[in-house]
């Protein structure tokens, strides 16, 4: 039997919040980058679920992971020291920027980022942050205080306190907010290494660098939201990588569970000292059911070496794009990006809103974001034929086919 749109649409219509823009399908089967909807019919996933399923769908390590600790134990609350947890706080411990040694474990990335908000509070006593524009880390209230897009600002504006927002990749702007203590002094700049929703914005060499100076000179914590940049998607552990440059306090989401929904906010020694007990809790903190699936994408992705992989197919689609754009300069700007986290600027935006649903219409699933960028972040280790066959396509439909 066949389930068309309208039905889906009809379904859900009657018992869904509409807060959420669907395209008419509904998934159900992943293998690799391969995904499967209810009529049986197959499509290539260049989006893998928000760049979150790093490892493709449902990869046997992460699968029998999780169901071994499934008959296990799920759930214990974090009163109790759990195995898995204690093997995902050593294991990110060996591969975070040096320094940042410290973890607490939650279930999303806007609560990884709620957790660095809190703790720069706590540990500086002051209130004010600095952020950029365009730049995205979640829709609690506490993200929505540092959040650079209106969009999602704006309609929760009487619930926030007024934000300190400097253009990204502008360090002497940075320096204007950090040093400038007439709004108060600054308890943290929070940016993402490279702006993902923001349209895959890459900041000058020497930008994270920079920063760490201003917020040291500043009294300031330095905080990376790498939900989207870490765990290998931009073919090096985090983003911060490509630099060599340490935050206070990072956030972690999106690929530490190849699928599963587990985050962490991790952070420096001296940081975590100026917490209490008390200070945070979460029921699901630590769920040993998300660190088993934690723990088995961080051993896959190492054994598997996807970081490097990530690095060189990247280079090669970014080469594959410039190409597309120097022969197309009137339809797309050269791609941005690393690793599989890349960007491809189509000029027009009434044709970069069609690219979405006709892409799925020939069966490969793509994401558009900030308007006009298409954004590619495949699985870290998506087989190469399907990568050139679904890049085939999308670049015919932005062609216009
Ligand atoms: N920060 C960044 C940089 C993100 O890209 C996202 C998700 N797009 C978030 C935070 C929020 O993560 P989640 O949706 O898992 O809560």
């Amino acid at each position: 039997m066949t389930i068309d749109a309208s039905t889906l649409r009809a379904r859900e219509a009657a018992h869904f919040i509409p807060v959420v823009n669907r395209l008419p399908v509904a998934m159900v089967e992943g293998r690799g980058a391969r995904l499967r909807d209810a009529n049986g019919r197959e499509y290539l996933d260049l989006m893998s679920g928000w760049g979150v399923t790093c490892l493709g769908h449902c990869h046997p390590a992460l699968v029998e992971a999780i169901r071994d600790q499934a008959g296990r134990l799920m759930q214990t609350t974090n009163v109790f020291y759990t195995l898995p947890q204690l093997e995902l706080i050593e294991r990110l411990a060996g591969v975070l920027p040096r320094g940042v040694t410290h973890a607490f474990v939650v279930s999303t990335g806007t609560e990884a980022v709620e957790g660095c908000v809190k703790t720069a509070h706590r540990a500086t006593g002051r209130t004010r942050f600095v952020s950029t524009f365009q730049s995205f880390h979640g829709r609690t209230l506490g993200a929505l205080r540092v959040i650079g897009q209106d969009k999602h600002h704006g309609p929760y504006r009487a619930l926030l306190p007024e934000r300190s927002l400097v253009p990204f990749g502008d360090l002497d702007a940075a320096k204007r907010a950090l040093l400038d203590d007439r709004d108060g002094p600054p308890a943290a700049f929070i940016v993402e290494p490279i702006q993902g929703e923001g349209g895959v914005n890459v900041p000058p060499d020497g930008y994270l660098a920079g920063l760490r100076d201003l917020c040291d000179a500043a009294g300031a914590l330095l905080i990376f939201d790498e939900v989207q940049t870490g765990i290998g998607r931009t073919g090096r552990w985090f983003g911060c990588d490509h630099e060599g440059v340490s935050p206070d306090l990072m956030s972690l989401g999106k690929g530490l569970g190849g699928g599963f929904p587990v985050g962490a906010f991790v952070m420096t020694a001296a940081v975590a000292k100026k917490l209490a007990l008390g200070d945070h809790g979460s029921t699901y903190g630590g769920n040993p059911l998300a660190c088993a699936a934690a723990n088995a994408t961080l051993r896959t992705i190492a054994e598997e070496k996807l970081c490097d992989r990530a690095a060189s197919v990247g280079e090669q689609v970014m080469a594959r794009l410039a190409a597309f754009a120097h022969e197309h300069p009137d339809l797309a700007e050269p791609p941005r990006g690393r690793g599989l986290l890349i960007g491809l600027p189509v000029r027009d935006e009434a044709r970069a809103a069609t690219i979405v649903s006709r892409s799925l219409d020939r069966g490969v699933v793509v994401n558009v974001t900030a308007g006009r960028i298409v954004r590619l972040f495949p699985a870290l280790n998506i087989p190469e034929d399907d990568l050139w066959s679904a890049l085939d396509v999308v670049l015919d439909v932005i062609r216009g086919g």
